[in-house]
């Protein structure tokens, strides 16, 4: 039998603030987090429900770019709307998941869905952004629009609660495996766990990779000695080939697992690149127009 993976640290997400006027998120990590622990991952924004009340205007973040990287959005609650200057577009609800590829340089706008501004309601989102290798950063950009019904909700043994497969592949209790719909340039896992209170549930990952773990509501025992509550980050060990969860109360957990890349890290603002240089270049690029337009 292989060995559990360890915690190496919990980290606690900041005080919420607001991105654009429609997503009221914490930060639960930066490129700067985990001192290269979380390598593919760079950010993650948890935006925790939030009631908005109705209105005929657009709250969200208007047009503006990315390079270099991925961003993937979930929403749990409300709808999400977003138009980007390949032409792509789309709306997303409950369960539903926006793969967007910046690699080479995207322009974007992500607004709450006209639908939902006119009836108002609760949101609840997350944006995780997932970083290329540099031999990738200057492919095509691109969009994968992956729908609650396209995801895998795999049952756990015991009735612990469920996995959902966004990206990767989950084994079940069987030895059966689920593979997510995302496209991926290098292996990531990426799963919506849910665990109901009490539960104790051992989840497979690949030895070697990066694994952490956010949990976005709840309270969730981590190996034998951690405890990680709601806006807590658990980063674990890359040596092991499991991670054991007991749920303190009913939990949503999203697992993140990916084949580090062990590159150099250049990031400011919207964009990820490997040099100093290249930051500068995607900067004078944007100014220069060539992130194209949104029609
Ligand atoms: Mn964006």
């Amino acid at each position: 039998m292989t060995g559990l993976k360890t915690v190496v640290s919990v980290e606690s997400a900041p005080a919420m603030h607001w991105v654009g006027d429609g997503f009221p998120v914490r930060q639960m990590f930066s490129p700067g987090t985990g001192n290269g622990a979380l390598d593919p991952f760079l950010m993650l924004d948890y935006a925790a429900p939030m009631k908005f009340a109705p209105t005929k205007g657009r709250r969200g973040v208007g047009p503006h770019p990315h390079r270099g990287f991925e961003t993937v959005t979930v929403v749990y609650q409300g709808e999400v709307e977003h138009r980007d200057s390949t032409g792509a577009g789309g709306t997303i609800g409950p369960g539903d998941v926006q793969w967007m590829t910046a690699a080479s340089g995207i322009l974007h706008e992500e607004f709450h869905s006209s639908d939902f501004s006119k009836t108002g309601g609760n949101m609840e989102m997350m944006q995780l952004w997932v970083n290329l290798p540099a031999k990738h950063k200057s492919a095509p950009p691109g969009y994968q629009t992956l729908l609650a019904g396209d995801i895998p909700n795999v049952a756990l043994a015991d009735s612990a609660g469920h996995v959902r497969v966004i990206a990767g592949n989950f084994k079940d209790y069987h030895g059966q495996d689920h593979h997510g719909p995302a496209r991926t340039f290098t292996p990531v896992d990426l799963w919506d766990v849910r665990l109901v209170a009490g539960a104790t549930a051992t989840l497979q990952l690949p030895e070697g990779h990066t694994a952490a773990l956010a949990i976005l509501r709840g309270e969730v025992g981590v190996g034998a000695e951690h405890t990680a509550r709601e806006g807590q980050l658990a980063i674990m060990s890359r040596t092991g080939a499991a991670i054991a969860l007991t749920a303190g109360t009913e939990a949503s957990i999203l697992l993140m697992s990916g084949k580090p890349l062990g590159e150099a890290i250049a990031a400011h603002g919207p964009f990820v690149m490997n040099t100093v240089g290249e930051v500068k270049q995607a900067m004078r690029d944007f100014q220069d127009g060539k992130f194209g337009v949104i029609s």
